[in-house]
């Protein structure tokens, strides 16, 4: 390829062993980038064969991202999300799957006219064209790559040879590349460079040469540590980084501006060094670390033992924190817990503030979020209830105000005399999995007087769905007569998308997933406004 490419590229592989924290990784130098004034685009590689993460269990995997244009894919997104600006949509996020589909069509198509397709060069060109366009925008100065796995996977291996291609191509100056690798101490504390040394060759046995190191270890590596590192690895001195735990990742870019990371990127690919603007990520590094009170929040979930299964929730929760000046206190509540007869609620939920009942998927542990959501609304704490959350707020009222015992949504009774949520007339039409979800972002109308539309402001909003079900429109008029407030539905009115009880200091349930819009520097209206009414009920 001819020609100076304007974008830059940054390509963020990692070695030694997986969930070192790439993503963080690439997400707090595209803060950091970003910071200065650059406006950069992050880009994750998977190299598993499903074509989305939607098919994937959150215990496998994690939460499933949700973008606007309604592309299932990996928590990093939420990363990118998170600390960038960066647009995300189902651009970003590149599976070997989708790279193989996309092949195999176009061979059935005939489109590489008798020639013998292989993974050198038509996946590998199909990998490079789909970073390319995401970086050919005249919106884009930098575009980070991050390579899911480890090097040295085989799924890895035609991912690589693409970066590997690329950084031939434009040359060192344009596409450069930063290794997380794993720096562990054994017993005694002493550190171990040798699996560092191994990652790097491993790297450079696939044709890239490192032009950063990200040292993960627990604590800080100090500077012979480092330099030892520079030599044996062929990285400066000055791009040897180390990157230690820190109390909340929020701090991970700060970590790296101290070590003047950007700095050192920016002058590796000859681009002015610009005045970082990190005040406000500052702050918010303060606020977390510093908290002036604490409220204690408990999430009634089924997907408890894996952390990432909620990562986003989390997340949010911990803005709405920073909103509000106070440290989240979180407790996990396994909503099966809640389902046996000598479940102890008020010992359970002693000191908890607010109930969250996020997401899901299948019918175990309902039961328990139902009791959880009756106890709240009983106990008048506040509740916030999200997609699935919102689903049992309805149940439960249905069933506890209305007396319908059965009530039930017919993901998990498919016979019950009051499907209350329930698959629309032309959902049940549709037989192919996947095909009847509501994905990605749509319009609603909040209604005035609610909490949903003090919290936004404004009547019109836009929110990110993965759903599959609905509150039934028979039950609408029964569950309003009994007090239950409709307070968002879409604009011709035929979905509801977040219903709120009467009389309730703060409750509200919503259809669509807000946890995937809150940023550490503006949580999201409903986080924050949920956390403030927990915290005054901690006042009362
Ligand atoms: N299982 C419910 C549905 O499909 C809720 C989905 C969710 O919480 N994301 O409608």
């Amino acid at each position: 390829m001819s020609g100076r490419p304007a974008v830059r590229y940054l390509f963020v592989t990692g070695g030694v062993v997986s969930s070192l924290g790439k993503g963080l990784t690439a997400a707090s130098i595209a803060l950091l980038l970003g910071r200065r004034g650059y406006r950069v685009r992050l880009q994750k590689m998977d190299p598993y064969l499903n074509v989305d993460a939607g098919t994937m269990s959150p215990y496998q995997h994690g939460e499933v991202y949700v973008t606007d244009d309604g592309a299932e894919t990996d928590l990093d997104l939420g990363n990118y999300g998170r600390f960038t600006s960066a647009k995300l949509s189902r651009s970003n996020s590149i599976t070997t799957g989708q790279v193989y589909k996309a092949v195999i069509e176009k061979e059935r198509a005939g489109e590489y006219l008798g020639r013998t397709v292989q993974v050198v060069p038509h996946i590998t060109n199909e990998i490079k064209q789909r970073i390319l366009a995401v970086a050919n925008n005249p919106e884009v100065d930098m575009t980070i790559v991050e390579i899911g796995g480890t090097v040295g996977d085989i799924e890895s291996v035609p991912f690589l040879e693409a970066c590997r291609q690329l950084i031939h191509e434009f040359g060192k100056q344009n596409a450069i590349s930063i290794h997380v690798t794993l720096v562990p101490s054994v017993t005694g504390g002493e550190i171990k460079t040798k699996p560092t040394q191994h990652a790097v060759k491993e790297l450079q046995e696939v044709g890239i040469q490192p032009d950063a190191l990200i040292l993960r270890s627990a604590k800080p590596i100090d500077d012979d540590v480092r330099r030892k590192i520079s030599l044996f690895t062929n990285v400066e001195e000055e791009g040897v980084i180390s990157g230690y735990d820190a109390p909340t990742t929020y701090e991970v870019p700060l970590i790296y501006y101290r070590q003047k990371l950007d700095t050192f990127l920016l002058r590796k690919m000859n681009v002015e060094s610009r005045h970082a603007e990190l005040g406000k990520w500052q702050n918010v590094v303060q606020a977390v670390t510093n908290p002036s009170r604490k409220v204690k929040i408990a999430v009634v979930g089924k997907y408890m033992e894996l952390h990432d299964s909620y990562k986003s929730i989390w997340e949010a929760l911990c803005h709405g924190g920073i909103a509000n000046n106070a440290g989240l206190e979180i407790e996990k509540v396994d909503s099966s817990r809640l389902e046996s007869p000598d479940a102890d609620f008020d010992a359970i939920f002693k000191d908890v503030h607010g109930i969250l009942v996020p997401g899901g998927f299948g019918e175990r542990g309902i039961e328990g979020m139902i009791r959880a959501a009756r106890y709240a609304r009983e106990h008048k704490l506040p509740y916030f209830g999200i997609c699935l959350g919102m689903q049992i707020m309805v149940i439960e009222y249905a069933r506890n105000v209305l007396g319908w015992q059965d009530a039930h949504s017919t993901e998990f009774n498919k016979t019950t005399t009051h499907p209350v949520v329930c698959l629309l007339e032309e959902q049940t039409r549709i037989t192919s999995y996947g095909g009847t979800m509501r994905l990605g972002a749509y319009e609603a109308v909040t209604m005035e007087g609610s909490f949903v539309r003090k919290a936004y402001g404004s009547e019109k909003i836009s929110e990110r769905h993965r759903h599959r079900y609905e509150v039934s429109n028979e039950a609408r008029e029964p569950l309003k007569e009994h007090g239950l407030i409709i307070s968002a539905t879409t604009p011709n009115g035929e979905l509801v998308e977040s219903c709120e009880w009467p009389g309730h200091p703060w409750a509200v349930g919503v259809q669509f997933h807000p946890e995937f819009k809150s940023k550490p520097t503006q949580a999201h209206p409903l986080f924050r406004d949920f956390v403030r009414a927990s915290l005054e009920h901690a006042k009362s």
